[in-house]
């Protein structure tokens, strides 16, 4: 019997959301497992990648491998040269808010608009994969200013993954990677 053959597919994923929220530090859970106590200020932005595997009864079957190469923006966002760069052939974005800071969650909608108006695929029946990620669910319960299930509307309105998440503690976080490949690999 031939051995059933293993799909790879490649996915660029971006990380979108204010400074603080914590992007370089879910990034570097995600790949490194660790949680930095100082992090250089991304400046230039950041690239990493990672595969996930995913086993023969998930999403797309046979054990579909998805190498995800992530970019942080660091505030490089700014420079609107660099936004198209940024969006170019993104399969994910991740947008990322900070449990504690309303603020952070208010701009979420900025982030939907620049995504919406800078990546390709977006809109209905697109197959681009959207989430939204409360992270710093480490917190104490009552420095927590975003109510779960206000995240979890936004999230449905838009067509967006919802995930709680925690740099410092690794919540969540490998899940959240793991839905968006899946969803990923079924919407190719
Ligand atoms: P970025 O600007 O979005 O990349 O945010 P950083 O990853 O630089 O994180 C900003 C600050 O929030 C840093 O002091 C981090 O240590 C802290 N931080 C990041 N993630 C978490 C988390 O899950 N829980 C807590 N309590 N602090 C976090």
């Amino acid at each position: 019997q031939q051995p059933m053959q293993q799909k790879m597919i490649e996915a660029k994923v971006v990380l979108l959301g204010d400074s603080g929220v914590g992007k370089s530090s879910i990034a570097q859970r995600f790949i490194k497992n660790i949680f930095p106590d100082q992090y250089d200020v991304t400046i230039g932005g950041a690239y990493f990648q990672q595969t996930i595997s995913l086993s023969p009864n998930e999403a797309g079957g046979l054990g579909t491998q998805v190498k995800l190469h992530i970019w942080d923006t660091g505030g490089s966002e700014k420079f609107r040269s660099m936004i198209k760069l940024y969006y170019k052939d993104a399969a994910a974005a991740i947008i990322c808010y900070d449990v504690s800071d309303e603020k952070t969650f208010q701009s979420v909608y900025y982030w939907i608009n620049q995504m919406n108006e800078n990546a390709s695929n977006t809109g209905e029946g697109a197959n681009f994969v959207m989430a939204l990620a409360g992270n710093k669910c480490d917190l104490d319960p009552a420095q927590v200013k975003i109510p779960l299930e206000t995240a979890i509307e936004v999230a449905k309105k838009h067509n967006m993954i919802h995930a709680e998440t925690s740099a410092k503690s690794g919540k969540g976080v490998q899940e959240l990677f793991k839905k968006i490949a899946e969803k990923i690999v079924i919407s190719r």
